[in-house]
């Protein structure tokens, strides 16, 4: 399988905790290379932006504020089949479901402030790597 990418964050209560560094250790222990890494902070607008395939859910706005309250980790990570592994890793989007042993099982708080995100598609990868990197900044 020729190797993927997917975009990775993580969210401003994890970073509010310390968590970084046990969750990037995670990562790159299940085989993921960190292609480009920063830490920057989302304002609103870029929160919706980011989130542009939730508007209108019940809980878009809540997730805006939540993320765009704090800094986060936004990560470009390589691997064969990238996507569906690093979602495997993080585990299931509510914590209470989540399996023993994923990101989201040990770190996540509720299912808003659940650590991490994932991109689900290789078309989301592209665009949300986009939203925070450019060509130079991806080794
Ligand atoms: P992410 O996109 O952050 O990797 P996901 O793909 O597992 O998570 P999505 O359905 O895309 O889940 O939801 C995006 C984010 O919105 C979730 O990670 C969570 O923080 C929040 N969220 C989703 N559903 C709810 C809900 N019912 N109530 C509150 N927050 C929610
Ligand atoms: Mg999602």
């Amino acid at each position: 399988m020729p190797l993927g990418y997917t975009f990775a964050m993580i969210k401003p209560s994890a970073c509010r905790k310390n968590h970084v560094g046990p969750i990037l250790a995670m990562i790159n222990q299940a085989g993921f290379r960190i292609s480009a890494i920063r830490s920057t902070k989302l304002d609103k607008e870029e929160a919706e932006q980011f989130y542009e395939m939730h508007r209108g859910k019940e809980f878009y706005e809540s997730l805006c504020d939540f993320m765009s309250s704090g800094p986060i980790i936004a990560i470009l990570l390589e691997k064969e089949n990238a996507i569906e592994d690093f979602r495997k890793l993080i585990g299931n989007t509510n914590p209470t479901m989540a399996e023993e042993g994923t990101i989201r099982k040990m770190f996540a708080e509720s299912l808003q402030k659940n650590a991490v995100h994932g991109s689900d598609t290789p078309e989301n990868a592209e665009r949300e790597a986009n939203f925070f990197f450019n060509q130079r900044e991806r080794y």
